[in-house]
C-alpha cells in the first residue's frame, strides 16, 4: 500500500512534525515548507545515503561545496541568463497564470508541448477560454550585492538555479587537486531556487529545493554507455531505498524537451499522483539523467573560437579542457548528470512507505515502513510503567548508551499501546521495552515496526542488535 494522494502525507507530515507550512504565523508564503525535527533527520537520512552510494561506495567520485551565489558570467556563458525560461500564459478573463507546458498536460493536450495551448482549451480556475499568447519568464532568482544603487546593473546576482554549474566552473581546480584520470565525477549536495510560475504540490514544486547533483566526465566516445549505466544505476538506487518498482518508471524526454545543453536526457518518474484518473497523469520527475554533451566545460573555456578567430568566451581565464596522457591528446570531456531533487526523495519515500493496519480492537493505525537507513528515529526506548523509578532509570540509560551510535529517543508520556503506535507512524523500526523483568534477566522486549512480532534480547546485545536490523 502507498499514500492514496500527496494530501495524506501533508496532514501527517503537519501532524507528527516532518514538514511545516513555512512562516505560518504570518499567513505563510506562498509554497514554501519548513522541516520539523523528524522531517530534518529524514533529509539528513536521504542524502547521507546518496552521499555514501554516490562517494564512498564508489572509486571515482570526489565531493564538492561551491557557493550559491556565482559571479554572474558563470550564469551568462552556461546559457541559463538567456534560455532559463518557463513560458506563461494568463487567463484574460479571471488573470490566472500557468506554466504553458504544465497547462497543456492539465487540458489534456495530446503529446508534447510545442509552444501553443490548444484552441479552446478551458482555464482551470474561471472556466473560460481567453489565453494570452505564451511568453518567456527567466526562472532565475536574482539579488543584488553590495551597498549599491538600487538600479544599478553591475550589482545583479542570482541565486544558483541548479548546483552543477558550481562543479563545472571547479573542474580544473579538482582535477588537478585530486590527480585523477577520465572517468571520473565531482558530486555535491546543496540548495537550488527558481522562481517557480506556479509551485505547489506540497515539497514537490517550491521555489528554494535541495539537489543532489553528480557531474560526470568521460571521453566524448564513452558518453552514451556511462549515460545508460547512470540510468540504471539510479533506478536501482530508488529501489534500495524500498521505493516499490511499480511506482516508478523511466521516461525518455522527447527532442524538443531537451535542455539546451543535453543530447539525451532520461527522467525517473514516481507516481506522485496515484489519485488522478488519467494513468498518463498520475507520474512526474523524481530525478533526470542528462547526458549534457561537453557544451559545459566548453562555454567556460577561454580557447574555444569562432570562423573567424574570436574568442567564444573572452572573459574566462581558465581553459577546462582534458588531456588524455595515453593517447596524446587534448579534448573536452562530455558530461554525464545524475540529477535528483532531495525534496522529492523524501516526498516519495514518504507517499511509499505509507500503510495503513488494523488491530485486535479494529482499530486502523499508520505505519511508515520506512527503509530502516532513512527512519528519523531508529529506536523508541520505552518504560512500561512510568511511576516505577528503577525501570525509568534502565530505560534512561539503555537510551545514554546507544544514542552515540544511533538516533534513539525515550518516551514515557503514555500507555504502552499508544506509545508503539506513535512510533510506528513515524516509521521507528523497533520499540525497545523494559519491563518489570528487565531488571531480573537484563533483558528488553524488541518490537518490531511491521510485523508487531516481539523478541527478548539481552541489554548486553541490543546496540549490535539494532546495528544489525538497519542494515535489512
Ligand atoms: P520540472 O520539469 O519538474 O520543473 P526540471 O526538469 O526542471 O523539473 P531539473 O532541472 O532536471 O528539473 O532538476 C533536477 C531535479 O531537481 C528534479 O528532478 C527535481 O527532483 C529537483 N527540482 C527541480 N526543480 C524543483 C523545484 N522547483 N522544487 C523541488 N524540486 C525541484
Amino acid at each position: 500500500m502507498t499514500a492514496p494522494n500527496i494530501e495524506t502525507i501533508v496532514s501527517l507530515a503537519k501532524r507528527r512534525g516532518f514538514v511545516f507550512p513555512s512562516s505560518e504565523i504570518y499567513g505563510g508564503l506562498g509554497s514554501a515548507w519548513d522541516y520539523g525535527p523528524l522531517g530534518v533527520e529524514l533529509c539528513n537520512n536521504v542524502k547521507q545515503a546518496w552521499w555514501r552510494w554516490m562517494v564512498y561506495e564508489r572509486d571515482d567520485i570526489e565531493g564538492l561545496d561551491s557557493s550559491i551565489i556565482l559571479n554572474r558570467l558563470v550564469w551568462k556563458y552556461s546559457g541559463h541568463e538567456d534560455t532559463f525560461n518557463d513560458l506563461l500564459v494568463d487567463c484574460r478573463k479571471c488573470k490566472s497564470r500557468y506554466r504553458a507546458d504544465k497547462l497543456y498536460e492539465e487540458v489534456g493536450g495530446s503529446g508534447t508541448f510545442s509552444g501553443s495551448i490548444p484552441a479552446g482549451s478551458k482555464c482551470p480556475t474561471c472556466g473560460e477560454s481567453d489565453w494570452t499568447d505564451p511568453r518567456p519568464f527567466n526562472t532565475m532568482l536574482q539579488t543584488r550585492l553590495g551597498a549599491t544603487a538600487e538600479d544599478d546593473p553591475s550589482s545583479v546576482a542570482y541565486l544558483r538555479p541548479e548546483t552543477a554549474q558550481g562543479i563545472f566552473v571547479n573542474f580544473a581546480n579538482v582535477l588537478t587537486t585530486s590527480r585523477r584520470k577520465l572517468p571520473f565525477g565531482v558530486a555535491q549536495i546543496g540548495k537550488s531556487f527558481r522562481n517557480e510560475v506556479t509551485p505547489g504540490n506540497f515539497i514537490f514544486r517550491t521555489r528554494e529545493f535541495e539537489q543532489m547533483e553528480m557531474e560526470y566526465f568521460v571521453k566524448p566516445g564513452e558518453a552514451e554507455s556511462a549515460h545508460q549505466e547512470w540510468i540504471d544505476a539510479c533506478y536501482s538506487w530508488f529501489t534500495s531505498l524500498g521505493i516499490s518498482a511499480d511506482n516508478l518508471r523511466l521516461y525518455e524526454q522527447p527532442k524538443e524537451e531537451l535542455a539546451h545543453y543535453a543530447k539525451r536526457t532520461v527522467d525517473i518518474q514516481y507516481r506522485f499522483f496515484p489519485e488522478r484518473e488519467e494513468p498518463e497523469r498520475q507520474w512526474d520527475e523524481l530525478m533526470g539523467i542528462a547526458n549534457r554533451t561537453d557544451f559545459d566545460l566548453r562555454t567556460h573555456s577561454k580557447k574555444p573560437e569562432d570562423a573567424e578567430g574570436k574568442r567564444l568566451n573572452p572573459d574566462s581565464t581558465e581553459d577546462l579542457s582534458y588531456f588524455d596522457e595515453v593517447n596524446k591528446e587534448r579534448f573536452y570531456p562530455y558530461v554525464v548528470e545524475p540529477a535528483a531533487g532531495v525534496n522529492r526523495t523524501v516526498l516519495s519515500v514518504l507517499m511509499d512507505a505509507y500503510s495503513e493496519k488494523t488491530n485486535d480492537k479494529g482499530e486502523t493505525r499508520v505505519i511508515l515502513k520506512l527503509h530502516p537507513a532513512l527512519a528519523p528515529i531508529k529506536a523508541a526506548i520505552l518504560p512500561l510503567a512510568k511511576n516505577k523509578p528503577e525501570l525509568v532509570g534502565m530505560a534512561k540509560a539503555i537510551k545514554r548508551s546507544l544514542q552515540p551510535v544511533l538516533r534513539a529517543v525515550y518516551d514515557d508520556t503514555g500507555g504502552i499501546g499508544k506509545l508503539y503506535a506513535r512510533q510506528d507512524e513515524i516509521g521507528t523500526p523497533s520499540c525497545v521495552t523494559v519491563d518489570h523483568q528487565s531488571l531480573e534477566d537484563e533483558a528488553v522486549t524488541v518490537r518490531d515496526r511491521d510485523t508487531w512480532e516481539q523478541e527478548r534480547v539481552k541489554v548486553a546485545d541490543l546496540q549490535e542488535y539494532l546495528l544489525e536490523r538497519l542494515k535489512e
